[in-house]
C-alpha cells in the first residue's frame, strides 16, 4: 500500500495547540488507544505491568504501517490524519497532532511490530529516548502494537511524581473506560500484572455499559434519546435512586470522544431536580453526536475539554431529553401542573410512614430521688440515639446493652482527661453546661472564658484517632450482621477494596466472600449501622481515586481519614445535651484535638478579655 504520513508544514502545527502529551501512564494509554481505533481495528488488547510503570501495551487488529511509515510515525508532527489547518475543522479521527508517538519514545523504550494487510511480513522498530535503536523485518500480524516500557526512564524526576500503583492503575483503567464507553463495536480486553481485568465483547452500548459496570448496573438504566437538526442524543442515565455519594459514573462522548462539561453536567442534573437525596449525584452515559465543523476540541491539550458554537441549545435540548426520558419512564412526575412546590412531599419523606407520637410515662419518677440519681435515669430513659450519634461510639468496648451508656462514667473519665489540655487543672470547668448553635457549633465555657466547637470536625477528629489505633493495634471490636449484606461494585472498585481488605479487617469489618462484582459483608466496627455501610465503602474508593497529590499514602491513614468523615456527625445535626457533652470530653481525651484529620480547625477559644473588648 501507499505511504501516507507527511510531515505537517510549521506553519500548520503552530496553529495546534501545544501541550504534554504524557503525564503519567494513562497518557500513553489514551494516545495508543486512539491511534489503534483511528487505524480502524475491531479488537484491541490493552496489557499493563505496574500500572503502566513498567509496560503499557496495546495490541490492535487494525490497518498497520508501511515500512516508511512505521518509520515516520515517530517523527514530531508527523500524521496521516489531517493535511492542512482546515482538516482541523472536519476531523473524524480521534489524533491529528502527530505528536504522540514522538513524545512518548522520546521518554520510554518504545517497541513497533506493524504490518498491513497485503504484506507479507512486517516491520519493527526499537526505540530509547528518541534514539532509533533497530529496525528490522519481522513475522507479526496484521496490525499494530506498541509496548511502551519504563516510562520516563530518562526524566527520573517525572518518574518519582508518579502516584503510588493504585492511583495510577485507576488512571489507566478510567482511561481505558472512556474509550471502551464510547466504541461498543469494537471488542477490548485488558490485563493487568498477567491476569484479565476486562474482556468486553463487541457489543451495544448498553451491554458495554453492563460488562464494565456490573450486571446490577442493567436495571439502573433509564434509555434517553432525542434527535434534533443540530443534537442526536442517546445513551442512558441512571435511576435517582441509584443515585451516588460520589460523582462516579458520569460520562459524555461528543462524537465518541469522552469529554468534560460542567456546563452540560449542570444541563443533566437540573433534569434531575426533585429526585435525588441531598448530596447525591446522577449516573449517567449520554453520547451526543454534533457537526464535528460546530465543535472545537482543540481548545484543551489533552482534549477532553471541547467549545461548542451553540452551548445554550444544546443545555436546553439535553435537559429536556433526559426530562422526558425520566418521565416516560414514571420516574418524574409526567404532568407538569403549575402547582405550589410547597404543598410537594420532599423526596426523603416520600416512602416513610407517618409516625404515631407516643406517650411516656416515667413510673418510676420520684420527685424526692437525689439530683444524681434523677439524672442517670433521664439518660437510661433516652430515646434510642440516632444512627449517627451510635457511631460515637465506634471503638468503644461494648458493656451489654450498647445502645444504654452511663453518662456519668464518661464524664468523669474525660474530666480527668481533660485536665492536661489546659493550664489550669479545672480549666474545663463545666462541660456540662453546653450549647448548640444552628446544629453546627458546641459553645461551652471554660474558666478562661469560653470554646467553640465545629460539631463534624470534632467527631471527625475522635473518630480518626479511634479507628487509627483499633487498626494499629490490630483489635478491632466487630459487630455480627445477623444476614450478611451483598454489595455490588464495579470491577475497579473491587480492586480497590481488596488492596484495602486487611486494614478494613483492622476497624471491625469482617468479609466473607469476595467475587468478581459483589462483597459479602458479615460483620461492620461497632456502631456502625447497616444501612451506612455502603455509603463508607463508596466513600472510600472515591477517596482513595482522589486521593490529594503529595500526601504520603498511608492506607491507613486514608482508611481511617475517610471512614471517619462518613460516620461523623454532620453539620445540621442536633444533638442533645449529653451528646454534646461527650463529644467535647472524648475531642479533648484526643491526642491532637486541634484539629480535624485533613487539619481544620476544630474549635477556637475566646477569652473574657477579648469579650470585653467587644463591649468598650
Ligand atoms: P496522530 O495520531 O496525532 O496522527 P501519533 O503520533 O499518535 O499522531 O501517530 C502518528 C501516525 O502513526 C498516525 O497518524 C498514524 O498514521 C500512525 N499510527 C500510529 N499508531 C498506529 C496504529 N496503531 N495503527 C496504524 N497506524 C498508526
Ligand atoms: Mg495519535
Amino acid at each position: 500500500m501507499a505511504d501516507i504520513i507527511q510531515l505537517l508544514p510549521d506553519h500548520v502545527a503552530n496553529q495546534i495547540a501545544a501541550g504534554e502529551v504524557v503525564q503519567r501512564p494513562a497518557s500513553v494509554v489514551k494516545e495508543l488507544l486512539e491511534n489503534a481505533i483511528d487505524a480502524d481495528a475491531t479488537s484491541i488488547k490493552l496489557i499493563i505491568k505496574d500500572a503502566g510503570k513498567t509496560l503499557v501495551q496495546v495490541i490492535d487488529n487494525g490497518k498497520g504501517m508501511s515500512t516508511t511509515d512505521a518509520r515516520l510515525s515517530f517523527e514530531r508532527h508527523a500524521t496521516s490524519k489531517i493535511r492542512t489547518a482546515e482538516d482541523l475543522f472536519k476531523l473524524h479521527t480521534k489524533g491529528f497532532r502527530g505528536e504522540a508517538l514522538a513524545s512518548i519514545a522520546a521518554i520510554a523504550h518504545v517497541e513497533l511490530k506493524t504490518k498491513q494487510e497485503h504484506d507479507d511480513v512486517g516491520n519493527t522498530i526499537e526505540i530509547e529516548g528518541s534514539i532509533v535503536v533497530s529496525q528490522e523485518v519481522v513475522v507479526t500480524p496484521k496490525g499494530t502494537s506498541v509496548s511502551v516500557k519504563n516510562l520516563f526512564f530518562n526524566i527520573p524526576a517525572r518518574r518519582n511524581f508518579l502516584k503510588s500503583d493504585t492511583v495510577e492503575l485507576r488512571h489507566v483503567i478510567d482511561e481505558f473506560h472512556r474509550v471502551a464507553l464510547a466504541h461498543p463495536n469494537i471488542s477490548f480486553a485488558l490485563y493487568n500484572n498477567g491476569s484479565e481485568t476486562f474482556n468486553l465483547p463487541i457489543s451495544n452500548f448498553r451491554q458495554r455499559i453492563v460488562n464494565i459496570f456490573g450486571s446490577k448496573t442493567n436495571e439502573k438504566l433509564v434509555p434517553v434519546d432525542e434527535d434534533t437538526e443540530v443534537l442526536k442524543i442517546s445513551g442512558f442515565v441512571g435511576k435517582p435512586e441509584f443515585a451516588k455519594k460520589t460523582r462516579g459514573e458520569q460520562y459524555f462522548f461528543v462524537n465518541n470522544r469522552f469529554i468534560k462539561s460542567a456546563y452540560l453536567n449542570h444541563a443533566v442534573s437540573s433534569a434531575f431536580e426533585g429526585l435525588l437525596k441531598n448530596g447525591t449525584h446522577p449516573s449517567y452515559f449520554l453520547k451526543l453526536e454534533v457537526d464535528p465543523q460546530t465543535i472545537d476540541i482543540n481548545i484543551h491539550p489533552t482534549k477532553t475539554e471541547i467549545k461548542f458554537d451553540d452551548e445554550h441549545t444544546l443545555y436546553a435540548l439535553l435537559r429536556s431529553a433526559v426530562k422526558h426520558s425520566l418521565g416516560q419512564f414514571n420516574i418524574a412526575p409526567v404532568l407538569d401542573f403549575d402547582r405550589d412546590p410547597n404543598l410537594d412531599t420532599p423526596y426523603h419523606y416520600k416512602n416513610n410512614n407517618a409516625n404515631i407520637p407516643k406517650i411516656e410515662v416515667d413510673r418510676s419518677f420520684n420527685p424526692f430521688q437525689e439530683e444524681h440519681n434523677s439524672r442517670a435515669r433521664a439518660v437510661a430513659y433516652k430515646k434510642e440515639p440516632t444512627p449517627s450519634w451510635d457511631s460515637l461510639y465506634v471503638g468503644m468496648e461494648s458493656k451489654g446493652n450498647t445502645n444504654q451508656i452511663d453518662f456519668s462514667e464518661v464524664h468523669f473519665e474525660s474530666e480527668r482527661q481533660t485536665a492536661s489540655m489546659f493550664e489550669n487543672e479545672n480549666e474545663l470547668e463545666q462541660t456540662h453546661t453546653t450549647y448548640q448553635i444552628h446544629n453546627k457549633y458546641i459553645v461551652s465555657t471554660i474558666k478562661s472564658g469560653m470554646l467553640v466547637i465545629d460539631q463534624h470536625r470534632a467527631h471527625q477528629r475522635i473518630l480518626y484517632e479511634d479507628f487509627l489505633k483499633n487498626m494499629t493495634i490490630k483489635e478491632a471490636t466487630s459487630q455480627q450482621l445477623l444476614f450478611p449484606l451483598e454489595l455490588y461494585f464495579s470491577k475497579q472498585d473491587i480492586e480497590i477494596i481488596k488492596q484495602l481488605k486487611d486494614d478494613l479487617e483492622h476497624t471491625g469489618f469482617v468479609f466473607s466472600n469476595v467475587t468478581k462484582e459483589s462483597v459479602e459483608v458479615k460483620g461492620v466496627p461497632v456502631g456502625v449501622p447497616e444501612s451506612e455501610v455502603s455509603i463508607i465503602l463508596e466513600q472510600l474508593i472515591s477517596d482513595v481515586e482522589n486521593e490529594v497529590p503529595d500526601s504520603n499514602f498511608s492506607a491507613t491513614d486514608l482508611l481511617a481519614k475517610s471512614m471517619a468523615k462518613s460516620l461523623a456527625i454532620k453539620t445540621g445535626q442536633s444533638l442533645q445535651k449529653d451528646e454534646q457533652e461527650h463529644l467535647v470530653n472524648k475531642l479533648f481525651a484526643c491526642k491532637e484535638p486541634n484539629v480535624s484529620p485533613t487539619n481544620r480547625t476544630t474549635f477556637i477559644t475566646m477569652s473574657v478579655d477579648e469579650l470585653d473588648k467587644k463591649f468598650i
